[in-house]
């Protein structure tokens, strides 16, 4: 096992993985820009090395800083967390080519998965269900137009390096096709730096089911069943739920065990999430994410596993010691996304935390680096905090989760805690009846 682990990251999970390592008693490095200086993950780590400046480029992104970080501190392998460098095929090889060990899959599955039009192609050799679309990527307007007549309208432009819901286009008519074309593409050379596209059918009104998996590169993989990750804004995830109120147990097993499957044939090592749209008891891939999501500890919240516990002990050889048989779900549980914005314009807020208090008592978990006196910086992602609430039911989470949000005090910064509020009183909400519309409907008043 690893002496000592550097955590490629910040915020909240840098924590998460830090506390994991403590778990298992292996020592942290916590790597920190100039404006993080003061931050949790920088406390709480046994040491620490300030990589760069502000922006994520010069810091969080900055392969030579953070391999230099490593050598100097003797860590024997890198944690990526989430975002930054985590899908990044060229340094999950650079930090093996500089004898340290990736906690995460191989560069080769990296870089399959993360071009979607090749992840696409892969899912469907492997027996995964795909969304009907473009054989590959479209090469022309001209191109696009033919394929968008033979799917049938409406249908979705995508970026092929695509994330966070960017690059993304739907046509409803030929007479859009043109436009969505040129759009999606501009847009995905402004934010990936590559502009192919592809096509789908847009679907109308599916839910956003993902499944949680793990596996170790030597036959075995289990899951870990899914997450109804619905409820999103601008195509980003808002409040996450396990197991989805949509899904009964065959379906749950029926498609646990194919992607398991595919999973093994690929020899796939480390923690991983296949991404579904789920219509009509039907399910469709969109992506396949080969690292840790935001959303995990729902999954742990109903499994009891430590999801960095086993992707660290995967990375250092050893094999999964979990059968599926072991896997029992046990209750509900949800996840709130915390963010620092104004809940009503989305607007971002950083600046001082002047006073805070996080929720407490059975069931309830929080993930955050937030401290009074904490000053969050403008330069990265608003996400701040997550609540993550498990009770035996879903009534009894829901019931749970009211009171922990009632409970959680921010102070000095905008949160989106209230917008959280509403959500969990509406109607639909309660009723487990949404898709992966419902909640831009609600925020603009029509749902
Ligand atoms: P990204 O990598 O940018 O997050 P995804 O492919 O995971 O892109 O899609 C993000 C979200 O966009 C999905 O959760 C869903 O809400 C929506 N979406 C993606 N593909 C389709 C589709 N074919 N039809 C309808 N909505 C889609």
């Amino acid at each position: 096992m690893f002496d000592k682990i550097l955590i490629a990251n910040r915020g909240e999970i840098a924590l998460r993985i830090h506390r994991a390592c403590r778990e298992m008693g292996i020592q942290t490095v916590a790597v920190h820009s100039t404006a993080d200086a003061d931050a949790m993950h920088v406390r709480l780590a046994d040491e620490s090395v300030c990589i760069g400046p502000a922006p994520s480029k010069d810091s969080y992104l900055n392969i030579p800083a953070i391999l230099s970080a490593a050598n100097i501190t003797g860590a024997d392998a890198i944690h990526p967390g989430v975002g930054f460098l985590s899908e990044n095929a060229d340094f999950a090889a650079m930090v093996e080519e500089h004898g340290l060990v990736f906690i995460g899959p191989s560069p080769e599955h990296i870089s399959m998965m993360g071009d979607k039009v090749v992840a696409k192609k892969t899912a469907k050799e492997l027996g995964i269900p795909v969304v009907p679309g473009s054989a590959g990527g479209l090469t022309s307007a001209e191109a696009a137009r033919q394929t968008a007549d033979e799917i049938g309208y409406p249908v979705l432009i995508k970026a092929a390096a695509g994330g966070g819901g960017r690059g993304m286009k739907v046509a409803r008519s030929a007479a859009e096709v043109e436009d969505a074309y040129r759009l999606a593409r501009s847009e995905a050379k402004v934010a990936f730096g590559n502009d192919e596209v592809y096509m789908e059918r847009y679907l109308g009104e599916p839910r956003h089911i993902e499944v949680q998996l793990l596996a170790d590169g030597q036959g075995g993989a289990i899951h870990l069943g899914e997450r109804d990750c619905s409820l999103q804004r601008r195509h980003q995830k808002v409040l996450e739920e396990a197991l989805s109120p949509a899904l009964n147990a065959a379906e749950r097993e029926a498609i646990g065990e194919r992607v398991t499957a595919a999973m093994k044939k690929l020899g796939y090592r480390s923690a991983g999430t296949i991404e579904f749209l789920y219509e009509n008891g039907e399910f469709f891939f969109i992506e396949m994410n080969t690292r840790l999501q935001v959303e995990h500890p729902i999954s742990e919240a109903i499994t009891g596993i430590d999801l960095v516990r086993e992707q660290i002990r995967v990375a250092a050889g050893l094999p999964l010691d979990l059968k599926q048989k072991d896997i029992k779900f046990s209750g509900h549980a949800i996840e709130c996304r915390i963010n620092a914005e104004n809940p009503e314009t989305f607007i971002p807020s950083p600046g001082l935390v002047t006073d805070y208090h996080a929720p407490g008592g059975l069931g309830v978990r929080v993930d955050s680096g937030l401290y009074a006196g904490y000053r969050i910086p403008p330069t990265y992602d608003s996400l701040i905090a997550k609540l993550i609430v498990h009770g035996q039911t879903r009534n009894e989470c829901l019931m749970r989760l009211r009171r922990a949000l009632e409970e959680f005090v921010i102070v000095g910064v905008d949160t989106s805690i209230p917008l959280h509020q509403r959500l969990i009183g509406a109607q639909d909400f309660i009723n487990g009846d949404y898709d992966i519309h419902w909640l831009e409907k609600f925020v603009a008043g029509k749902a």
